[in-house]
């Protein structure tokens, strides 16, 4: 297979470029940095904070940015929150629980999060006093969701799962999921972080509370997250500062409302301009046609990595972008070492899912995932590499 989108990446028109790490973060395509650059190259303004053109244009990306951003996931303007990534999304939604969280009361997560969706419901409960329920996997990386009613009827205030697992590789049942909660009256948070890029994602199809995600992962620069919020008003900014108030004394100040109360400083201009052209971009191709290429190829590298002797894949056979795997003897470290001497760029570590890993009775493992400008070349090179260093042990 042969990517019809590789040419939009200047990154990747140099010889011997094989990058298979966009799990980890994505590429980004000619067209965004030539709207970051352009921008900076119009000259900066602070949003909302000036009458002159260059203010006004700030203001401006960021209106449209949300905008954007709301039509792709399917839901207003208003309910979209600016952040710097889906580990500060969660948090923030965290620290809203942390007044009202009472020691009767149960987060539930699973075995399969990112510490992104792990770590701040555990200080959250350590904090509150309140139970984190732990839902477990199945040794095929599904979710094993037999004691899911049965948590949830533990006082549970908040389920937090990932929409697409970093190292399974798996899309979970966000309808089931969501439905069963919504009728016991738990609220749902959904870690969109790797589903973003490879499904259609849609907040009035879902009827998720929270559905986060990172503009790192979907072709933009770094620094851009989202927060889908279906109640902005009812978080608590994790922030506090400038642009978020309606008057301020010296001893008090009163908030705004809805998501203006929760994006206190001054915004992240380059990434901002750079999300809002990526999902000019992504659009552009369609969302669907490009997940239907991603799994086309990640069959193709699942069954290559499958054929070689002395490798085993942990991820799931319905993987639809990730391929995880390690060596009976070799340490992945050393093998993604071999491997980036020759251009190929691989994960190789826990992934930040311990949890995972140990369900699975792995420590570590190898991680290689597709985005939309790989293709056949890719997966030959990485074969071809992972034969070659067996012989170098
Ligand atoms: N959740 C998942 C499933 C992820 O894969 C990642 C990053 O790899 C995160 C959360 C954290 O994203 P970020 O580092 O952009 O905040």
């Amino acid at each position: 297979m042969q990517s019809p989108w590789k040419h939009h990446f200047c990154s990747l028109n140099k010889s011997q470029t094989h990058y298979l790490d966009s799990a980890a973060t994505a590429q980004v395509p000619q067209v965004v940095v030539k709207a970051i650059s352009q921008y900076l190259s119009n000259g900066s303004g602070n949003p909302g904070r000036g009458a002159y053109s260059q203010s006004e244009s700030a203001t401006l990306v960021i209106k449209e940015c949300r905008k954007k951003i709301a039509d792709f996931i399917h839901c207003n303007s208003e309910q979209v929150i600016f952040t710097k990534g889906t580990t500060e999304s969660i948090n923030l939604v965290a620290n809203s629980f942390a007044k009202t969280l009472t020691p009767n009361d149960s987060i539930l997560v699973t075995q399969l999060e990112h510490h992104a969706n792990l770590l701040p419901w555990q200080r959250l409960c350590q904090q509150t006093g309140a139970k984190l329920n732990i839902l477990p996997i199945k040794m095929n990386g599904e979710l094993d969701l037999r004691d899911y009613q049965k948590s949830l009827n533990d006082n549970c205030k908040l389920v937090a799962f990932s929409h697409y697992s970093n190292v399974i590789g798996l899309t979970n049942d966000l309808t089931q999921i969501i439905k069963t909660a919504r009728e016991v009256g738990v609220l749902t948070l959904v870690d969109g972080a790797q589903a973003i890029s490879h499904v259609a994602v849609n907040m009035k199809k879902y009827d998720c509370d929270f559905y986060t995600f990172s503009g790192h992962k979907i072709y933009a620069s770094g620094g851009s997250g989202i927060l889908y919020a279906k109640k902005p008003n009812h978080l608590l900014p994790l922030l506090l500062g400038g642009g978020i108030v309606k008057r301020v004394e010296s001893d008090n100040y009163s908030l705004l409302d809805g998501f203006q109360k929760l994006e206190a400083g001054s915004s992240n201009m380059v990434a901002l301009t750079g999300l809002s052209n990526a999902i000019d971009f992504i659009q552009s191709i369609g969302i669907v046609e490009i997940a239907e290429y991603e799994k086309a190829l990640t069959k193709e590298l699942y069954q290559a990595i499958n054929h070689l002797q002395n490798y085993t894949i942990i991820s799931h056979p319905k993987s639809s972008s990730i391929v995880s795997f390690y060596h009976k003897n070799i340490h992945c470290h050393d093998i993604a070492s071999i491997l980036a001497q020759s251009g190929i760029s691989v994960r190789a570590g826990h992934h930040c899912s311990q949890p995972c890993l140990t369900a699975l009775g792995v420590k570590h493992c190898l991680r290689a995932s597709v985005g939309l400008y790989n293709d056949s070349d890719d997966i030959e090179a990485l074969i071809k590499n992972l034969v070659s260093v067996e012989k170098m042990f």
